[in-house]
């Protein structure tokens, strides 16, 4: 028997109410009321200017790279006060809120990827302009990105294989859609590319519509994040979709905290997308239980999780993932007859620090310092005497590599080339800073992601380079296992404080080799007391194989046996 038709019922599939977020107004002129009579009708329109767009677009890049939301920072103090923190997690809380109060300076940005610029807007039908608002807003990214101490990330296609950097962080994303409502509603996201990286999509059948089966999917699939985007993170789930995308879309969305006012319940009239509070409790326990913590063991992976459940197709069952990390930079603007609004962000992070016995104590206990400009065996006899886990504080000299510079290092030995002496002589750091700010040594200049260098490590170790390297996020069985074989080290330093680092830790930077290659240059800079922690050592330890573990096992009978109550 087919399904009866229904009467027509409307509604949208993310039907929000007005974001709950304090607002303060900009001083932008442009905004206006105009009125006209259209079909015989007398119709008020607000009619805004090209600036506007320019301006508020500008404002809001520049509020993102400097300042947090008070959300956010309230919530990395409560890891810090939370009895059931590890010390590791307390560690990297406070220094992502020491990080936050540099970067609120306004001189170095909160992270080095400054991120692709991403802004979503709806645009309401009473609303005039000269209709390339997309063009106006890119022109507010370009001024922003401009004249900030901000990074170009963006490589344009010249071909298929060949890409040039764009000079400007341009293109932007920019999606406008049309609204009902009155006004012009907007979202500015600056997404660095290991949070973007994070975003995932399963094409999952009805199967895993189980609350228990979809724990322990979950379980796998949120271990599998682990932690190159430097949690703790915002975590998001969505729970079916008219499409893949418009699930991976919804989960984007609701990692920025967009989607909150989502209806709790549904309706099977119209189908729109529900919250589920209750169950995003169980993923947030869920999360606490992986090992990761906040970055380096402990509990605090997520400071919150988002799950939205959407309709679906009744053939397919998309499930997305997605998260904001620790540059958790997003803002919504309004445009509206009173004039234009912006989010207000914390311009105070320093409130949120603890007092200073409490953070000589979280910063306590074993430290070990290594000396950097010793011959690399001497520095490798030094980390040999160390634990996966340890906290090393690093001074000396340090080589700066990433994506390019690896891949040109590589022709070299293919060519049958020796690679450079200072690539085997230095401990290699992957990353790539920020503009430099004048008068300062250093611009922000965080670690990247480990594992996408992870393809050159047996290679470059048998070639007598890589033995030290120091980055981000967990890495790969191959890299554990050149470690051991070549005598190799990796050392994880915290995601995020891209700040903090280039204010306190790092004293040179001078550009090496490769400079046509800009940010992703070779650089040689120097350091004083860099925090790090041994993640793999050489006898072929993975400090994060534990929480690897500890994500895929967690089964049915682990999950259920816990309190006797689901996680
Ligand atoms: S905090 Fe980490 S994941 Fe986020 S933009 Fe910066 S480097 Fe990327």
């Amino acid at each position: 028997m087919s399904t009866p038709t229904a009467d027509f019922r409307y509604s949208e599939i993310l039907p929000t109410g007005p974001a709950a977020v304090p607002m303060r107004r900009l001083d932008i002129d442009g905004v206006d009321i105009a009125r006209a009579e259209v079909a015989g009708t007398e119709r008020t329109f607000l009619t805004i200017a090209p600036h506007v767009f320019s301006e508020l677009a500008r404002t809001a890049f520049t509020e993102i790279a400097h300042f947090l939301r008070t959300d956010h920072l309230a919530s990395l103090r409560r890891i810090l006060d939370d009895p059931e923190s590890s010390d590791n997690d307390r560690y990297v809380a406070l220094d992502l809120l020491k990080n936050a109060v540099v970067s609120a300076g306004r001189v170095l940005p909160m992270c080095q990827d400054t991120g692709t610029a991403i802004i979503t807007a709806k645009r309401g039908a009473d609303v005039l302009t000269d209709g390339a608002d997309a063009e106006h807003l890119s022109r507010g990214v370009h001024a922003a990105f401009r004249d900030l101490n901000l990074r170009y990330s963006q490589l344009a296609p010249l071909s298929l294989f060949e890409e040039t950097n764009t000079g400007t962080n341009l293109p932007a994303q920019i999606d406008i859609g049309l609204d009902a409502h009155g006004g012009y509603e907007l979202l500015f996201m600056a997404k660095g590319g290991g949070s973007a990286n994070k975003s995932f999509l399963y094409q999952e059948t009805k199967a895993i519509l189980d609350e228990q089966r979809l724990l322990d999917f979950l379980a796998e699939k949120i271990s599998s994040l682990g932690t190159a985007a430097c949690p703790p993170y915002h975590l998001a789930i969505v729970i079916g979709g008219t499409t893949a995308e418009a699930a991976l879309k919804t989960a984007k969305l609701a990692s920025a905290h967009s989607l909150d006012t989502l209806p709790e319940t549904g309706d099977a009239a119209t189908g729109h997308g529900i919250r589920d509070r209750a169950f995003e409790d169980r993923v947030l326990r869920l999360t606490q239980t992986l090992g990761f913590g906040a970055q380096f063991g402990g509990k605090h992976f997520c400071h919150d999780a988002r799950v939205v459940r959407l309709p679906r197709h009744n053939g397919s069952l998309p499930v997305a993932i997605a998260v904001s990390c620790s540059a958790d930079r997003q803002l919504v603007a309004r445009i509206d007859a009173d004039g234009v609004f912006i989010e207000e962000l914390e311009h105070d992070p320093a409130r949120f620090l603890p007092a200073a016995g409490t953070v000589e104590e979280i910063e306590s206990g074993e430290v070990t310092p290594i000396d950097l400009d010793r011959p690399m065996d001497a520095i490798r006899a030094d980390l040999s005497a160390r634990a996966v886990g340890d906290r090393l504080s690093l001074t000396g000299t340090m080589i700066v590599a990433r994506d390019i510079a690896h891949a040109r290092l590589r022709a070299t030995l293919e060519a049958g080339e020796e690679l450079p002496s200072y690539f085997r002589d230095h401990p290699v750091y992957y990353a790539g800073p920020a503009k430099t700010p004048e008068g300062m040594p250093s611009g922000s200049f965080g670690p990247t992601t480990a594992s996408r260098m992870d393809a050159y490590v047996r290679d470059f170790q048998a070639a007598g380079a890589s033995l030290v390297m120091l980055a981000k996020g967990n890495r790969s069985v191959e890299v554990t296992e050149a470690c051991r074989e070549h005598g190799g080290f990796y050392l994880g330093s915290v995601g995020g404080p891209a700040a903090r680092l280039a204010a306190e830790c790092i004293t040179e930077v001078e550009v090496l080799d490769m400079a046509d290659l800009g940010m992703e240059a070779v650089w040689r800079i120097r350091v004083e007391d860099f925090p790090a922690f041994v993640v793999v050592d050489d006898k072929g330890t993975d400090f994060f194989a534990r929480t690897r573990d500890a994500g895929l096992s967690l089964g049915r009978t682990r999950t259920a046996a816990r309190d006797g109550t689901l996680i």
